[in-house]
This record gives C-alpha cells, sequence and structure tokens, in this order.
C-alpha cells in the first residue's frame, strides 16, 4: 500500500485520492510552474487512520522517506536550528468543505530554529512574526484552543503600541507575543507547545485526519451529499514566505471575472503578508492591476502563468500565490466559483474562444442557476430589515401591502395597490387571491403544500411555512415571535429564492432573461449566452418537456417558454367561483333529473375550458385529467355552515337549500379525505360527473377540428390502484365517445391513460398498462402514499428533524426519492412497457421540474416530463444535461 505521493507523481484527475488541492498541485508542478516542492498524504491514509483510530502501518515510514527527499531538494532539514526547513500542512478532501482543519504554516519552528531561521533571513522580526504565528495557529487548529485567546492577545498588544497594522510590531513586542501565546497553550491544552519539529507535523496531520467528523463538516456532506467515506488527504510543503518585507507579499486570483464572468483577470494582492492575511481583512489589500506597480516583474508572470491555467484547465482558475523578495511561486489553484450569470456568460466566451464545445458549455450551467437568472430578484445593494425566514417554496422576489384575505387582496389590486397575500395556509378558495397579489406569504405548510405548488404553478413568488409568524385573519395581522407585527396594509418584501422575509420595501431588479423566454429579442451578452446554450441543450436532448397548465394563458405561456404539449391539466378549479353553485347543485339533487340539470350547466362551461387549452397547445398533446380532490373541498366549511343553519333555525327562516347542503357535507365529511373519495372513485361512485368532464374534452375537440384547428387530447383517470377500475371508467368514455362521435359525425381522437400515483398501480403496472395508452406518474401522490407521508402536513412539521437526522437529504416531495419512490417508477415503466410496447410514459408530478429526477427519469428512459411553465425552461436545459451525460 502506498499513502504519500511526491506531487511530481499526481496530476488533477486524482482527486479521489490525492484530494482536490493535492491534485491540482500535483498539476502545477508537471506543467513546469513555480510551486514550492512537496508531498500528499492521500485520502487513503486518512480512511485507514479513521479505521483503526491511529496511524497505519508503514505510513510513518513513507513520510520520513518524502520528508528526506523533501530535505535534500531544499538543501535543509525540518525544523534544523541553524538553517531550518518549514513547511505547511493542509487539508484537501476531493470537494472542499466548511469545518476540515485550516492550514497550519510554518511548521518546524520552535525556540531553537527560530535564531537559526532569524540568522539566515537577516531579519530577526520576520522569524518572531514566523513563529508566533505557528503559535496561534498550532494552537487554535491542531490544539483545538480557542482562537479567539490568541486574537485578543494580539489586538492588545497592537492597542498598547497604539497600532492598528500587526506590521508595526516589533522584535520585543513579538518576542513577548510569543510567550504569552506559549503559556496560553500550557494552560488550555493541557500540555506544552511541542518543541519536535516531526512531531508538530504528526500532530498535524492527525488533526488534519480528526477534523473530517467535525460536526460542520459531517452536516455539509448531508447537506450537499457528499459520501461520508471519502476521507481528506494532508498537503505537506515546503514554506514560501510572503513575509519577508515589502517586496514580498500574497494574493489571491481569479483568471476571469467570477461574478460577472467578464473577461479579465481578477484579484487581490497583499505586501508583506502571510496565509490568510489577504483575505482576512487586516489591512487594504491592492488590485492586481496595482500590483503591475509594487512588482512589475512578478506580476507580468504571474498574468502569463494565469493564462497557461486557463488553456491548460479550459475553465476559469481561482488561485493563491506568495511573492517571497520578488520571486513568484503558486500555492493553489482550482476550477473557480461562480455566480449563475457569470457561468452562462463564461461559457459563451470560452466556446467563442476555442476553449471549449457547445456540450462543455451546456454541460457546465445548471438548471438551478438558469432558474435563478429568471426571477427578478432584490437590489443586492439596498439596506433591507429581516422578520422571518420559511421555505424558498417559488422563486422571485416581490413587494408589496400585506393582506389576510383573498377579498382584500382582489379589492386592493383591482384599485391599482401591489399586495402580498399572508395566510396561515391556503386552499383553493384563496385562488384568486394569489391571482391578484405579487406573491404569497404563508406561515404553514412545505414546498408541495397548496399554496407552494399553486405559487410555482403561476410563477408567483411565494414563501411558505414562516412557522415564526402567527398570521390572525380576524386581527388582519401577523406577529412575530420575540416582537414586530405586520399589519394590514404594512408593506413587506419576500424573498422566494431564500425564503426571507423583510419589513418595507427593498428595491428590485426585473429580469432579462425571462424577458427572452417570453419571447422579447435581446442582445445582452447574458441573454445570448442563455440562448446558445438553450439551443444546444434542445437539440441533444431525447426527453420531451411538457407544462402542467390548466388555463389557457398558462398554456401559451408555457408554449413561449418551449413547452411540447401539456402533460397535466388539473380539471379542479374549473368548479370553483360562481360555478361552485353548480356543484353544490349536483350534491344536493335528490334524483337523477336534479344531478342532469347541474351537469347540463356545466358542461358548456368545461366546453369552452377545453377548447381555449387546446387551441392554445394546438398541434400538441394535452393531457386531461378528469376531477381528482374530494368533492366536500368544493362544498362550504362545515363549521360555517352549520352556524348559518342554526342561525336560520333560531330566526325561523329555514333555507332548504342550506339544510340539503349541510346534510350533504356532513355526509361527505373524511377523517383522511386524500384516502377517501377522490380520483377514479368519484368516477365509478357519481359516474355522471365523470362522463360530462369526458364529453365537454370530446365535443371541444370536434369544435376546434370543425374551425380547422389540430387538437390531441389525451383523458387521464386519476387515483388508480387496480385495472378493473380503469376498465370500468373505459367503459364509460367509450360510451361518451361513441355519442359524440355519432351526434358530431366525425371521427374525435382522443386517448385515455391513467396516472400512476399509488403503489398498488405501480406493482400492478403489466395489468393496468393492457388499459392504458400511456401512464404518468403522479409522484406527489406516489410519495405521499409510498412514504405513508401526508404532504400538506410533514414539511412544515417534522421535516427538519429528518434532514437534520440524515435520513433523507432534501425533502422526498422536492427531489425524488430515487431509492424508494424511484424503485417504483422504474419497475412500473418496465412492466408498463413490456405488457404493452406502444405504452407512453411521463411524469407530472412536482419532481418533473427537479433537476436530479428529471436525470433520473432520463435514465428510466420516460419519454416526457411535465413541470410548471416556469420551469419548463429548467427542464429543457436538464434534459440536455443529462443527454450530455453529468
Ligand atoms: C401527483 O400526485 O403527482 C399529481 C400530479 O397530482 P396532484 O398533485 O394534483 O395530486
Ligand atoms: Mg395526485
Amino acid at each position: 500500500m502506498t499513502y504519500v505521493y511526491d506531487f511530481a507523481e499526481g496530476n488533477k484527475d486524482l482527486k479521489d485520492l490525492l484530494g482536490g488541492k493535492g491534485a491540482n498541485l500535483a498539476e502545477m508542478t508537471n506543467l513546469g510552474l513555480p510551486v514550492p516542492p512537496g508531498f500528499t498524504i492521500s485520502t487513503e491514509a486518512c480512511r485507514a487512520f479513521l479505521e483503526a483510530g491511529d496511524v497505519p502501518d508503514g505510513l510513518s515510514g513513507e513520510i520520513d522517506a518524502h520528508l528526506h527527499a523533501l530535505e535534500e531538494a531544499m538543501g535543509r532539514r525540518l525544523g534544523d536550528p541553524a538553517d531550518p526547513l518549514l513547511v505547511s500542512v493542509r487539508s484537501g478532501a476531493k470537494f472542499s468543505m466548511p469545518g476540515m482543519m485550516e492550514t497550519v504554516l510554518n511548521v518546524g519552528l520552535n525556540d531553537r530554529s527560530v535564531l537559526g531561521l532569524a540568522e539566515q533571513s537577516h531579519d530577526e522580526r520576520f522569524a518572531l512574526d514566523s513563529y508566533r504565528r505557528l503559535l496561534q495557529m498550532f494552537g487554535s487548529t491542531v490544539l483545538g484552543i480557542e482562537s479567539e485567546i490568541f486574537a485578543k492577545a494580539l489586538d492588545r498588544l497592537k492597542k498598547d503600541r497604539g497600532t492598528q497594522a500587526d506590521t508595526d510590531l516589533g522584535v520585543d513586542d513579538l518576542s513577548g507575543l510569543i510567550d504569552t501565546y506559549k503559556h496560553a497553550i500550557s494552560e488550555h491544552a493541557g500540555r506544552d507547545f511541542p518543541q519536535d519539529p516531526r512531531e508538530q507535523l504528526d500532530l498535524a496531520m492527525r488533526a488534519v485526519f480528526e477534523s473530517w467528523n467535525t460536526e460542520r463538516a459531517v452536516l455539509y456532506r448531508r447537506q450537499e451529499r457528499i459520501e461520508e467515506g471519502l476521507g481528506t488527504a494532508v498537503n505537506v510543503q515546503a514554506m514560501v514566505f510572503g513575509n519577508l518585507g515589502e517586496d514580498s507579499g500574497s494574493g489571491v486570483a481569479f483568471t476571469r471575472d467570477p461574478a460577472s464572468g467578464n473577461q479579465g483577470v481578477y484579484g487581490d494582492y497583499l505586501q508583506n503578508a502571510q496565509g490568510e492575511d489577504v483575505v482576512a481583512g487586516i489591512r487594504n489589500t491592492v488590485s492586481l492591476a496595482d500590483m503591475e506597480k509594487v512588482d512589475k516583474r512578478s506580476h507580468d508572470e504571474l498574468l502569463e502563468i494565469m493564462a497557461t491555467l486557463e488553456t491548460h484547465y479550459h475553465d476559469m482558475c481561482d488561485i493563491e500565490f506568495t511573492v517571497e523578495r520578488g520571486r513568484l511561486w503558486m500555492l493553489q489553484t482550482r476550477v473557480g466559483k461562480r455566480t449563475p450569470a457569470a457561468a452562462f456568460r463564461i461559457g459563451r466566451h470560452m466556446t467563442e474562444e476555442g476553449l471549449i464545445d457547445a456540450d462543455e458549455a451546456t454541460r457546465r450551467v445548471t438548471g438551478a442557476q438558469l432558474a435563478q437568472l429568471m426571477f427578478p430578484s432584490f437590489d443586492e445593494s439596498a439596506e433591507r430589515t429581516l422578520v422571518a425566514t420559511g421555505m424558498n417554496a417559488s422563486p422571485g422576489a416581490a413587494v408589496g401591502k400585506a393582506v389576510f384575505d383573498s377579498d382584500t387582496a382582489v379589492e386592493w389590486a383591482e384599485r391599482g395597490e401591489d399586495v402580498i397575500l399572508v395566510r396561515k395556509e391556503t386552499n383553493p378558495d384563496d385562488l384568486r387571491g394569489m391571482v391578484a397579489a405579487k406573491g404569497i406569504l404563508t406561515s404553514r405548510g412545505g414546498k408541495t403544500s397548496h399554496a407552494a405548488v399553486v405559487a410555482r404553478g403561476m410563477g408567483r413568488t411565494c414563501v411558505c411555512g414562516a412557522e415564526s409568524l402567527d398570521v390572525s385573519v380576524k386581527k388582519r395581522r401577523a406577529k412575530v415571535r420575540g416582537g414586530d407585527a405586520i399589519n394590514e396594509g404594512d408593506v413587506i418584501s419576500i424573498d422566494g429564492t431564500t425564503g426571507e422575509v423583510f419589513l418595507g420595501s427593498v428595491p428590485v431588479v426585473d429580469s432579462s432573461v425571462m424577458r427572452y423566454f417570453e419571447g422579447d429579442e435581446s442582445d445582452e451578452d447574458i441573454v445570448l449566452a442563455v440562448d446558445g446554450v438553450m439551443r444546444h441543450a434542445d437539440d441533444v436532448r431525447r426527453l420531451r418537456v411538457r407544462a402542467n397548465a390548466d388555463t389557457p394563458e398558462d398554456a401559451r405561456r408555457a408554449r413561449r417558454f418551449g413547452a411540447e404539449g401539456i402533460g397535466l391539466c388539473r380539471t379542479e378549479h374549473m368548479f370553483l367561483g360562481e360555478r361552485r353553485q353548480l356543484v353544490e347543485n349536483l350534491i344536493v339533487a335528490e334524483d337523477e333529473d336534479g344531478q342532469e340539470a347541474a351537469l347540463s350547466a356545466l358542461l358548456p362551461l368545461q366546453r369552452d375550458d377545453f377548447v381555449g387549452i387546446l387551441e392554445a397547445m394546438d398541434g400538441l398533446p394535452v393531457t386531461i385529467r378528469l376531477i381528482d380532490p374530494p368533492l366536500h373541498e368544493f362544498l362550504p366549511d362545515y363549521t360555517d355552515l352549520s352556524v348559518k343553519v342554526a342561525l336560520e333555525d333560531d330566526h325561523h327562516d329555514m333555507d332548504e337549500h342550506d339544510q340539503k347542503l349541510l346534510e350533504a357535507v356532513k355526509r361527505l365529511h373524511e377523517q383522511n379525505p386524500m384516502l377517501g373519495l377522490r380520483g377514479v372513485r368519484l368516477g365509478i361512485v357519481i359516474p355522471g360527473l365523470f362522463k360530462m368532464q369526458v364529453r365537454a374534452i370530446l365535443e371541444a375537440t370536434a369544435d376546434r377540428i370543425e374551425a380547422g384547428g389540430d387538437p390531441h387530447p389525451e383523458i387521464m383517470i386519476p387515483l388508480v390502484a387496480s385495472v378493473t377500475e380503469l376498465d370500468l371508467v373505459r367503459g364509460q368514455i367509450s360510451g361518451v365517445a361513441e355519442a359524440v362521435e355519432r351526434e358530431r359525425g366525425m371521427k374525435v381522437p382522443h386517448k385515455i391513460g391513467t396516472m400512476i400515483e399509488l403503489p398498488r398501480a405501480a406493482v400492478t403496472a403489466h395489468e393496468i398498462a393492457k388499459s392504458a395508452e400511456f401512464f404518468s406518474f403522479g409522484t406527489n401522490d406516489l410519495t405521499q402514499m409510498t412514504w405513508g407521508f401526508s404532504r400538506d402536513d410533514v414539511e412544515s412539521s417534522f421535516f427538519s428533524h429528518y434532514l437534520e437526522s440524515g435520513i433523507f437529504q432534501v425533502s422526498p416531495f422536492e427531489s425524488l426519492d430515487v431509492d424508494g419512490v424511484g424503485r417504483l417508477v422504474r419497475h412500473a415503466a418496465k412492466l408498463g412497457r413490456k405488457a404493452n410496447p406502444d405504452l407512453h410514459l411521463g411524469v407530472c408530478g412536482e419532481h418533473g421540474g427537479d433537476p436530479a429526477s428529471i436525470h433520473f427519469f432520463d435514465e428510466v428512459g420516460l419519454d416526457y416530463v411535465s413541470c410548471s411553465p416556469f420551469r419548463v425552461p429548467v427542464a429543457r436545459l436538464e434534459a440536455g444535461r443529462s443527454a450530455l451525460g453529468t
């Protein structure tokens, strides 16, 4: 087993073994760049250490050998009292992560070698400064002493000397500080600072290994889904000194601007500084342009190296460097992090420069980055007062006056005011208010709550589950835990991208990328960059993208955004508002005639709904789902109605309709409505409703054909568990189809299929497939029913515990649970296709717009994903990236 590798032995593709930092140091070494020599103790050594709780056999010998080679190369021995070799010890895992041990510089210094260093450098102050830094870094990172203790002692000393800058401290000051630090170490670590250089090195290495398991690191890995077992490498490198005077310094740089993506180098340099000084804000840094004036030779060489790195890595690089007495040294490089706008723009520029091709430019941007570019955002530089934080349910930035009910929302919006609808949670009754509002804020519910789903569907900004708000509709106010209150009419600003809620009005900047998707032309660089990537993603993707839309307006927008049909047209909102009365009539009807009358009143209205949607999606498939939710959702609230009837009773003013309605509400009441009379079950128990909807769809189709259109309706049955349910409803549909075709004297094309959203449907997919032309996976219900999680409740009630405990890294309602729910999808797709090779497969749950889930659906071989119109571009991009193997 080899545990230790010289920098010259590695390369940038060995990140698993050498960690990111080690692999890139090796790559730079082999490029012939000026990298101080050193070696990497591999992640394998870390894994062995963590497993055994001790240094594995053989590691110490390997370190000896590599250290010896380093000493030979440098012509100095580690910690030699006369002329010491000093080294830095840095952690470096495959992915950089918070919580890992910070760098320790100047390892090898002790009470004797500090004198040798002073003599060799002809600079006593420098030697003492290096030693105090070692004591400080070693004490806090390796020995685990509060870093404040060291920082305070330094501050006190500076104050005593009446200076702000550490560079003003002289030899005596630093000698005193070294004593103070050594005492602090003895007092707080229960041991003296180790004088043996090799012991320093070994302790630092152990501390790096152990830092893999710090709480912060573990939490970060869970959140970012980084494998627990990777381990970290340790890099040991000969020191070069940026603190040797004004002709020395250290700096950080990017080969392009990581904020805007603009071409041209970008960075900061600090003279006479070491390590973190440059980013710690202890003194003012200078830009790279100004560095040219300070040290032209190092500056020019740095620029040349940066150009080499970009050409070599084919990407924007982030680097750390040091200048020691006019000589430049490279200490680190990696592919640099960047903002979403920079990611798109750098991709475009690099494609034009011939550094990368269109495939690579598409791989390097993500749907999440695109989504961020599509929403208006709060002006970064503006002041703000945070009052609450909830879930970032639907991105964007919205400002308006708080209102607490839909009527007020509509009324105020009609008189031209911007409003934010604030509710405990929303229900279908709030739809008008949600349409009227600029944004929606709820104190309950998760990312698949009604508010979140509907807001995303409409592209409204939404923050949900802001639990610290106590919302009272009666008092028209939301009290904030711990003080403030938001009263009706108060202006608030909500950020659906971060989940933050601010008091007052924060200025908003609008998105040119969104205007581009809406059809505006623009020659802005960011728009051209997005356009290039979208075109390429569309060229390469296999997976089709449809939209979930249930109004002609949404359908048209979805089409502008590139949707290739509708994958889910929910029909429930078509029974609200004024039409509610007709639903009530249907439910209280005492005989078939009464039911028939209510249904015939609904029919023309439904037909018009469908004509509009089929017209907006002319030539493309439109999947219309027959009514799904339990009927009581369309009836008045039980308590309200009981009170009304009791009052009528008191006043001897009985209303027969209300009485019957109350009976119906009682009769239809269910303990678990999500598991009750809904979906296909309604079609079986009250067949008239389904039949009316089917007739409306087919008549609308006939109307569109007569008008010269090209409609492609697909009738979808929700919540099927057994093929027999589907067969019964299919029989009804065929009957209606025959009748409509006879009446209209034409063939009326349509497909019939079902949702797969119950585990039983998934495992009997081979039976169901024989009676279906298509399956659409309803992964919202499938997740709810597979985990037994109530989708409206669990996210805000206990998901935070589940996330913290690592049971899952992300809500399974947000990103598909591939191991559980995904297995059902994969299995059902396979069974279904085997039984019916022509079966068309799609998904219409919220997961259809989630990047990770889209990659899974592509891999499983579904034909399309369907998501809310605003996520259509994201889905197109991710389908393209999936085809490119990312
Ligand atoms: C689903 O269950 O995934 C689905 C799309 O239907 P709904 O969210 O309307 O229940
Ligand atoms: Mg469903």
